[in-house]
């Protein structure tokens, strides 16, 4: 995954490797109503994120999203602990959000070291070099 991070780039190669793609759309979805939410289609995943809001705020929402489908949460699941979310909270949301929160925050830290790449690189000596300096520590 290149720096800086784009959420969008992480699903899609998270998609790659499920072997299930995963899409992202701005949608004016109604308000009152969710954030982002994802679609689910025979071949792949849709998320769409509210279209009117600060760019920050859909990276979260995107992130939370994908927090679903990385915890493997099922559409049931998910569309249950929404409804006990706005209730009193669920071990759904909770961990969706601290997966997103776990995801930005590293995007944080990495965004501010030019030159680093995460994930595979072709150089052997590379990826040793960066799987034991302080720059991978915290993937490790
Ligand atoms: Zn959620």
């Amino acid at each position: 995954v290149a720096l800086p991070l784009e959420v969008e780039d992480l699903g899609r190669r998270f998609g790659e490797y499920r072997g299930r793609a995963i899409h992202f759309a701005p949608f004016a979805i109604p308000v009152p109503g969710p954030y982002a939410l994802t679609w689910v289609e025979p071949d792949c995943e849709v998320i769409l994120y509210q279209l009117h809001a600060p760019a920050p705020a859909q990276r979260h929402y995107k992130a939370h999203e994908l927090g679903h489908l990385i915890a493997g949460h099922t559409p049931e699941e998910v569309t249950a602990g929404h409804s006990e979310y706005r209730a009193r909270g669920s071990a759904i949301e909770r961990e969706a959000e601290a997966i997103a929160s776990i995801i930005l925050e590293w995007a944080l830290v990495f965004d501010d070291l030019p030159g680093i790449t995460l994930g595979l690189t072709v150089d052997p000596v590379s990826r040793v070099e960066s799987a034991v300096t302080l720059h991978r520590r915290g993937w490790l």
